[in-house]
Parts: structure tokens; C-alpha cells; sequence
């Protein structure tokens, strides 16, 4: 019923039904007026001729009286007035002689005779021998003068009657009125609704397209072709309704997509997985939220420049949307593709809307690790890259998508921490590291501000002779509960928090003070000190060590600084403009835990190292795995070649330290000859005599 009466009231309130009603209303009325103004004149017409005929009539009455009234022949008078009232149509009627006295009287009703009092009119008429007659609220009165054939004035004859055809004729005239008007409203009316529906037709389609606009369907061009007012409305709506395009897609595109690759953005990838979720809950089926972030990328970028960097991302997009077109179209499964989105920097998302099981969206990671471990060429050059994915599984990892990319990236930080080029599934154990994680960052924080962190000391010793030959600075963190803290507890969350830039420096301050007291007390101690790749890719790095240097006023020829062998080469070119002005000023510089890495050693032989620190890895399995003996092999002998230093570390018993004598290794350090020690208790081991009996053991 309701939507009835709402189509109805909708028709009642379109213009095409008022312009309609409106042109019906003037057409009866029209038809109306002009009829009555017909009838206006037909009425006085029928009235003259009443008045005539009434008035010839009883002008011929007077002279067939004329007779009787001269001789007053009351009976005959009587006679003839009582039976012409009714042929006359009147009320009332009466004869006078020219006496005034009456004659003969008669009336319509039952009035009683003999009362008469005459009429002026009849009196006046009598008076002036004439005919005289007026009409006055539906009434005609006449009065005529009775002559006798000589022209005598004899008497008068007055009849009133009552105009009553006028008021048949009155009303049969509206009757009939009424119905023309109707008629023609019956005829004309659909007519009208039909031209009127007809001009206003453009108007409609005027409506109807901004009834659409307003649903958003911009797309579209009205066509309206009246040459009047309404094409020129029509043709600023099409021109509006272009603009208005346009820009809805422009902020569309603003707001969904990510302008460096053309991918779908965040806020795309956010809605999308929101919505595939909750499909996926209703349904019982599985999906997968893949966080992706590139390894390496920062240094590359650096290295490239922010255009060419840019240019790599959507080298990366396109490869990644490949990757995973291709799987869509392999698996038979998904009738919903798959979206690959950034989210910024270096961080990309995919959604795999329906997986079969976890084997599923494994096989898919591992092939988007693959495929950005390919080289990518750009500016001739040949960058490499890798990607380090973390999964989440939907519904069991989370089923909105803040949790899902929440999980996808806790799981992606396992994965760079393990290396990187891999893919990493989400266990609910990572939320308690990551809240961990986050206590030992915000702790991290306070020790560098409440002096927590302390520098250890470990001595390097001469092969031949035991002799401390230099110590390198481990940083400690004595923490308020847990106790003395090794590095691997908290650098790497140094790193990623940004708070290794301040501790690295810190402990290359505390290092050259260190060595510059050894020095007071005459002990020319070099000291070693290791730097992390972001501290050394920090701007202003050469200035802060020259700094540190002077601060504590220790010759630079004191001074090692240890660099990984990912940092030498990552970036070559930022290493030599980095390390030559202070090797220029004597700051030796060497490549720690050498050997672990997969560079070419002849490549790093040509960078500006003065010391190789073989890894402590191939040292430990030296006695068991000729692998590893011929590794330390090949290094002592190439550093030799090139009278470049070496330190074998983690020289932990003396079979280990006779083969690398025995080898020419020039310098160890490892738990054998000293631990991590306090400064003053280095002091103590360079004076002391205990490190010769190791060595001569
Ligand atoms: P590293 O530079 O290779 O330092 C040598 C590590 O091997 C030290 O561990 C040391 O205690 C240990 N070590 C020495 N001799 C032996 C041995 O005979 N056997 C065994 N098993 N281990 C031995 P530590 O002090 O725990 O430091 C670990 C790593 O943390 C260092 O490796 C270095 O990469 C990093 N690190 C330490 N201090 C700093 C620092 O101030 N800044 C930065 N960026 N990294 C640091
Ligand atoms: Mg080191
Ligand atoms: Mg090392």
C-alpha cells in the first residue's frame, strides 16, 4: 500500500500533473466565463421578448375591454379578467374605470376580493393615459390605459405576473454550461496532459540525470536538443557533471592510490582487507595478509638517488603484481584476485583473499622473495634487493585488518632478523616478544640517560709473545635488574630504535678517554671500536670520530675502528669517502668477523682495510673442519701477501692457537688470553706476565 500512495504522491507533486491540472483548471474555467457571458445576453433577450409578449397582450386585453369598461360592466370585466389571469400567466390583475373604481379582479391564490388597493403604477397609467411598465425582483408590472374606439380614456387594465421563464431559463442555461465545460474538460485535459508531458519531457530528463548524479553515476551525458533555455541547462549540467568527474577521480586517486607505483595504497589495502575478512568469517574460507619490506633498500636508494629510487619502487610493484597475477590465475580456488598494494617507503602488503591452507600462501611468499631476488636494471646498472615477508593467516591471525597487518609485520621483523629473503609466518609467541621488545627499547632509553652502559675491554695479543698488543671496547649494559647485559641483548633493538647512533657514540667517546689514560700511565694501548652500519651511515660520522678523538686527546694512530664486512659492501663508494679522511690522519680501520659474509675476497682486498678479523665461527671449528682450517688458511695467506694485519678471534684453547701460529696468524684475542675485562683491569693484564705463559703453553 505504502508504495502506492508514494508513486501516487510522487505523480501528484511532478510538474507534468500541475502544469496539467493548472491548464484543466483554465480551460473550465474559460469555457465557464464565456458560456456565462452567452447566457447573459440569451437571458435579457428572452426577458424583452416576455415583457413584449406580456405587454401586447395585455394591451390587446385593454381594447377588447374597452367596451365593457365604458358602459362599467362589472360582470362582463369580472368574467373575462378571472379567466384571462391564468391564459396571461399572472398573480394578480384588476380593471378601473377612469373612477378608479374597480371593475373586475383576479389573482392567482385565494386573496379576498373587494380590497384592492391600486397599484401607482396603474393609477399613474390612468393619470396620463399611457402604457407604463417596470420589472423589479423577478417581477413584471404593466399597466394600460383602456380607449374606446373614439380614443376615449375609459379605464386601465393592471396585471403583475411573476418572470418565471427567465429563472427556468437561468438555471437550464447553468446546467447546460456546466456540462459544455465539463466536455471540454474531458476533451481538452488529456490533450493538455499530453503536450504538457510533451514539453516538459526534456525537464524530466533533467530530473532523472540528477537523480542519478546524486547516486554517484557521474558518468553519463544528458541529450536534450529543445534549441531553448532547457538545451543550455542541459549542456551546463553535462559540463558539470564532466567537472565534477573528474575531480570525484581525482581524489579518488588521491585517496586510493599510491602515486610512485600506481598501486592501491593503505588506506585501499585496509578497506579491502576489511571486507575480504569479514567475507571469509561468513563463508568458513581462509585468506592471507603478506607484509613485504624491501632489504637493503635504504642504502640502495641512497646510492641511486630519490628519482631513480622511486623508479625501483615501481620496478618492484610491477614485479610483485606479476608474481601474484600469475598465481591468481593458477589456482582455480580463488574467483577474488589477489591485491598488492604499498603502504610507503619500502613496505608493500598483499592480500591473498581465499588460500586453501597455510602450504598455500607459503608457495606464493616464497615466490615473491624469488622473484626481488632477481637483479633489477636500472641506469645500466644492476641493483639487488631482497624482501622479507611475514604472514598472517585470516581468520586464526586476526580478522580485521589492523591486527592482520599488525601480525604480518611482527612476523616480516622475524624474518630481516633471521636474515632477510624470506618469508616468516605470524605465532601468537611474537606479540610477547614484540611487547618485549618494546620494554627493552623504552629501558634502552633510560640507560643511555641514567649511564647504565659500560665498556668492557677485551686484549688482543701478539702471537709470537703474548704481549698485549691492543684491546676492543664491548659495550655492556648494566641493567637495574637483569644484571650485566652482553650486546646481543639489546643492539640489535638499539639499531632498530635508532638509539645505536647515540650509544655508538658514546662508547667511541668512553673508548678514547680509555686508551688516552692507558696512555698517561704509559701504556700505548691501541683501542679497537666497533661501529654498526647505521652509525657509520650517519652524516657527520668522520666529524663525530675526529671529535671523540680530540675529546679525549688520543693520538688517531690509537684508535681501530671495526666495521662488519656488509657495510664494506653495501656501498663501497660511501666507505672510502667515509674511512680515507680519517686513515688520511692515521685511524686504522678493520673488517670484523671476516669470512661470513659472501663477498669476494679480492674485491675487499682492494678496499681501504688495514686489519681482517676472522670470524671466531671458522677459528671454533678449525681443529674438526679442514673447511674452516683451510678458510683461515687462504685469509692469513692472502693478508700476507698484501702485509695486511689479521686477528683470529675467539681463540679459545692453545691446540687452536699452535695452528694458527703455525699458519702466521700475527695477532688473537679470545677467551684464552683474556675475557671482556674492565679498563683498569686491562691495566693490569698488559703489565702482567700470566698472558707470556699462554702463549708459551
Ligand atoms: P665482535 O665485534 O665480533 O666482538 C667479539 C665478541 O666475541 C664479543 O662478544 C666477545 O666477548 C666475544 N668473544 C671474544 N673471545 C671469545 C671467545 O674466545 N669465545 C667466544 N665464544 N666468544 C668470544 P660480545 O661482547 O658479546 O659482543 C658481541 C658483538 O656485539 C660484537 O662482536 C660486536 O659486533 C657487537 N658489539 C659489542 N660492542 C659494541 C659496540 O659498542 N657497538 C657496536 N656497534 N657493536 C658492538
Ligand atoms: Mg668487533
Ligand atoms: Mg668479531
Amino acid at each position: 500500500m505504502a508504495p502506492i500512495r508514494k508513486a501516487v504522491s510522487r505523480v501528484m507533486r511532478s510538474l507534468v500533473m500541475k502544469f496539467t491540472l493548472l491548464t484543466g483548471a483554465l480551460i473550465f474555467a474559460t469555457t465557464l466565463m464565456l458560456m456565462t457571458l452567452e447566457s447573459i445576453s440569451a437571458q435579457r433577450e428572452t426577458r424583452n421578448l416576455l415583457i413584449d409578449r406580456s405587454v401586447a397582450s395585455l394591451q390587446t386585453t385593454a381594447s377588447r375591454l374597452a367596451n365593457a369598461v365604458s358602459e362599467n360592466n362589472n360582470g362582463f370585466v369580472d368574467l373575462y379578467v378571472e379567466e384571462l389571469i391564468a391564459s396571461l400567466g399572472a398573480q394578480e390583475m384588476y380593471v378601473l374605470n377612469n373612477r378608479r373604481e374597480v371593475l373586475g379582479e383576479a389573482y392567482d391564490d385565494d386573496r379576498e376580493q373587494g380590497r384592492l388597493r391600486a397599484a401607482d403604477m396603474a393609477v399613474m397609467a390612468l393619470g396620463a393615459g399611457d402604457l407604463r411598465y417596470s420589472v423589479h425582483d423577478g417581477f413584471l408590472e404593466m399597466a394600460a390605459p383602456v380607449y374606446t374606439a373614439e380614443r376615449r380614456l375609459v379605464g386601465v387594465v393592471y396585471a403583475k405576473r411573476e418572470l418565471v421563464e427567465l429563472v427556468a431559463s437561468r438555471n437550464a442555461a447553468i446546467q447546460r454550461q456546466t456540462l459544455i465545460a465539463l466536455f471540454a474538460l474531458g476533451i481538452f485535459l488529456p490533450l493538455a496532459a499530453l503536450i504538457v508531458g510533451r514539453a516538459l519531457k526534456p525537464v524530466q530528463t533533467l530530473t532523472d540525470a540528477a537523480r542519478l548524479a546524486s547516486s554517484k553515476n557521474l558518468d553519463m551525458r544528458i541529450n536534450v536538443k529543445t534549441g531553448d533555455e532547457l538545451e543550455v541547462l542541459a549542456n551546463a549540467f553535462n559540463r558539470m557533471f564532466a567537472r565534477l568527474d573528474g575531480n570525484l577521480k581525482r581524489i579518488h586517486r588521491l585517496a586510493y592510490v599510491d602515486l610512485v607505483t600506481e598501486l592501491p595504497n593503505r588506506e585501499r589495502f585496509r578497506k579491502e582487507t576489511e571486507r575480504v575478512a569479514r567475507k571469509a568469517l561468513e563463508e568458513g574460507t581462509s585468506g592471507a595478509v603478506l607484509f613485504l619490506d624491501l632489504d637493503r633498500f635504504k642504502r640502495v636508494n641512497d646510492s641511486l638517488g630519490i628519482g631513480e629510487g622511486d623508479r625501483l619502487l615501481e620496478m618492484v610493484g610491477r614485479r610483485l603484481s606479476e608474481v601474484a597475477r600469475g598465481c591468481d590465475m593458477a589456482s582455480a580456488s580463488g574467483e577474488e584476485p589477489s591485491m598488492v598494494a604499498r603502504l610507503g617507503g619500502d613496505e608493500f602488503t598483499v592480500l591473498l583473499p581465499q588460500i586453501a591452507d597455510s602450504a598455500d600462501a607459503a608457495r606464493i611468499a616464497n615466490k615473491l622473495v624469488d622473484a626481488i631476488r632477481m637483479p633489477f636494471e636500472i641506469s645500466g646498472h644492476h641493483v639487488f634487493l631482497g624482501v622479507s615477508i611475514g604472514v598472517a593467516v585470516f581468520p586464526q591471525d586476526g580478522a580485521d585488518p589492523e591486527t592482520l597487518m599488525r601480525h604480518a609485520d611482527l612476523a616480516m621483523a622475524h624474518a630481516k632478523r633471521a636474515g632477510g629473503s624470506a618469508a616468516q609466518f605470524f605465532e601468537p609467541t611474537m606479540n610477547q616478544s614484540a611487547f618485549e621488545r618494546l620494554v627493552l627499547e623504552n629501558e634502552l632509553r633510560d640507560a643511555v640517560q641514567q649511564d647504565q652502559l659500560v665498556v668492557y675491554y677485551q686484549p688482543k695479543v701478539l702471537m709470537k709473545d703474548g704481549t698485549c698488543a691492543g684491546a676492543e671496547a664491548l659495550v655492556r649494559w648494566q641493567h637495574p635488574t637483569a644484571g650485566l647485559l652482553s650486546p646481543g641483548a639489546f643492539i640489535e633493538a638499539a639499531e632498530e630504535c635508532g638509539l645505536i647512533g647515540e650509544i655508538g657514540d658514546w662508547v667511541l667517546r668512553a673508548a678514547c678517554r680509555e686508551a688516552a689514560s692507558w696512555r698517561a700511565r704509559g701504556l700505548e694501548i691501541p683501542v679497537a671500536v666497533n661501529v654498526s652500519a647505521m652509525q657509520f651511515e650517519r652524516e657527520g660520522f668522520s666529524d663525530s670520530v675526529l671529535d671523540a678523538l680530540q675529546a679525549a686527546d688520543l693520538p688517531p694512530h690509537l684508535l681501530e675502528l671495526e666495521l662488519t664486512e656488509s657495510i664494506a659492501m653495501e656501498n663501497p663508494e660511501r666507505v672510502i669517502e667515509q674511512v680515507q679522511p680519517l686513515r688520511d690522519r692515521g685511524v686504522s680501520f678493520a673488517i670484523d668477523d671476516f669470512g661470513t659474509g659472501h663477498s669476494s675476497l679480492s674485491y675487499l682486498t682492494r678496499m681501504p682495510f688495514d686489519v681482517f678479523k676472522i670470524d671466531q665461527s671458522f677459528v671454533r671449528d678449525m681443529a674438526t673442519d679442514p673447511h674452516a682450517r683451510i678458510v683461515v688458511e687462504t685469509i692469513l695467506a692472502m693478508a700476507k701477501s698484501l702485509k695486511l694485519e689479521t686477528v683470529a678471534e675467539g681463540v679459545e684453547t692453545a691446540e687452536q692457537m699452535n695452528m694458527l701460529r703455525l699458519q702466521g696468524a700475527t695477532l688473537a684475542q679470545g677467551f684464552l688470553f683474556g675475557r671482556p675485562m674492565p679498563g683498569a683491569d686491562l691495566v693490569e693484564f698488559a703489565t702482567d706476565s700470566s698472558a707470556d705463559r699462554a702463549v708459551n703453553e
